[in-house]
């Protein structure tokens, strides 16, 4: 696209502009839905039409394609490295993960462990440059440990609300203040979904700002420079990229990335990585829709009464799919495929990372490894291919070496439908 008819010639025009995907109009910098009712994902259009990484040793090296003014003093970013011997394991010769997680011995220090610190950084920052000082947003747990750990740096206030049984996967490294964050957990409940509802009544009865997911370009462009840091380290773009799935933001936002790539002649040309998108069975929802060219199955009850699938947090039963720009439109862009892959298959995946790396990966992570597998058995990929396989976290060991893990203690208990009692701490 040429994107220099946005912005024109006037060198005091904005940085970026938001714009929606289906009707093209521009929107203002805090919409998460297109003004004029397209359903519709919005985009950033930054001015900087050329790839320019800068010196910054975190996320903010990408600043001029990330929607946030500067940067902050944080040791989150997406860092890229060979698996030379995973690819011998598999036959395959140009393999790369990005780890997303903390293994310090190659530069990668993300406090929670896993990619959502890349979303939660810039998010917040956006909130903070915009003058927004209070969010809210439901989380199953990587989620909220990310935006708990970078409301400090931000000085945003961040309203989490969590499920009671999940509350054991909040915890932040070492001392790292908790003093902006507010935790609220749902009483008696498992169930993500019933989360989502009681942060959606928290932002419409107490004018906090819903967080926006998917919706919000600031979350996507954060891990867009997964594919970023993919193009700056190996000088091009990969021909495939894996990763496992939930709501699918991250693969959205590597498609989005490797087109703004390709608006700069370096990368133009070259074809779309072919998104390559792993989920845990029995939760497919995803995956059902997409080989059966339907809608998502909402109704569908995935796992049996008091079933947990292995890889808990790619348990999203209601992603952006059909959505313009969305996961389906996303794949198809790409020529992608979507796997199912076993709890069994993920663990062995796991386990031979663990043993060939030394670092221990998070579930998710395993299964977009056994994804990876699958697609080897089945020539989907080539020996010779070049690879990116997104490792979306993991080093929860090494984390807990070097800091502990201190366990959040919610600010409040609350009943589902009996939200007065919040009141007392907005
Ligand atoms: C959230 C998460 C995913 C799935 O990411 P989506 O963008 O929701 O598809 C994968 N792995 C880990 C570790 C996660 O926390």
């Amino acid at each position: 696209m040429d994107e220099s008819n946005l912005f024109g010639k006037d060198r005091t025009s904005p940085r970026f502009l938001l714009e929606c995907l289906a009707c093209r109009r521009e929107q203002a910098r805090s919409a998460l839905r297109c003004a004029a009712g397209c359903d519709s994902l919005l985009q950033t259009r930054y001015q900087a039409a050329s790839f320019q990484p800068n010196g910054a040793g975190n996320l903010f090296r990408f600043a001029d394609w990330l929607p946030c003014e500067g940067g902050l003093p944080t040791t989150v970013g997406p860092v890229v490295h060979g698996c030379e011997k995973l690819g011998r394991r598999l036959g395959l010769t140009r393999l790369f993960c990005c780890f997303n997680g903390y293994w310090p011995e190659i530069g990668a220090c993300n406090p929670t462990g896993t990619f959502k610190d890349l979303e939660a950084v810039p998010t917040l920052k956006a909130f903070a440059d915009q003058g927004r000082r209070r969010i809210v947003l439901a989380s199953a747990g990587n989620t909220a440990r990310a935006f708990a750990h970078a409301a400090q740096a931000t000085a945003v206030e961040v309203y989490i609300v969590v499920p009671e049984a999940m509350l054991h996967r909040l915890w932040l490294p070492g001392s790292h203040p908790a003093d902006r964050v507010r935790l609220i957990a749902v009483k008696g409940s498992s169930d993500y979904s019933e989360a989502i509802e009681v942060a959606d009544e928290i932002s419409l009865r107490y004018g906090i700002d819903p967080e926006g997911g998917a919706r919000n370009v600031a979350r996507r462009d954060g891990l867009g420079t997964v594919m970023l840091e993919a193009a700056r380290s190996l000088g091009c773009l990969p021909r495939h990229y894996f990763q496992a799935v939930g709501s699918g933001t991250g693969a959205i936002a590597a498609f989005e990335a490797a087109q703004r790539l390709a608006g700069d002649a370096r990368f133009a040309g070259a074809p779309m990585p072919r998104l390559h998108l792993g989920q845990n069975a029995p939760f497919l929802p995803i995956y059902c829709a997409w080989k059966q060219q339907a809608a998502i199955d909402r109704a569908a009850s995935w796992t049996r009464p008091g079933e947990e699938v292995y890889a808990s947090v790619l348990a999203n039963r209601n992603p952006p799919y059909a959505i313009r720009g969305g996961v389906r439109d996303v794949l198809a862009w790409s020529e992608g495929e979507v796997y199912a892959v076993s709890s069994a298959d993920a663990v062995q995946a796991g386990q031979e990372f663990a043993e060939d790396e030394g670092i221990d990966l998070e579930p998710a992570a395993a299964v977009a490894v056994a994804s990876l597998r699958q697609a080897v058995a089945g020539r989907l990929v080539a020996p010779d291919d070049l690879i990116l396989i997104n490792l979306t976290g993991g080093g929860l060991e090494a984390l807990r070496r070097d800091f502990g893990l201190r366990a959040l203690v919610p600010d409040l208990l609350v009943e589902r439908g009996k939200l007065d009692a919040i009141a007392a701490i907005v």
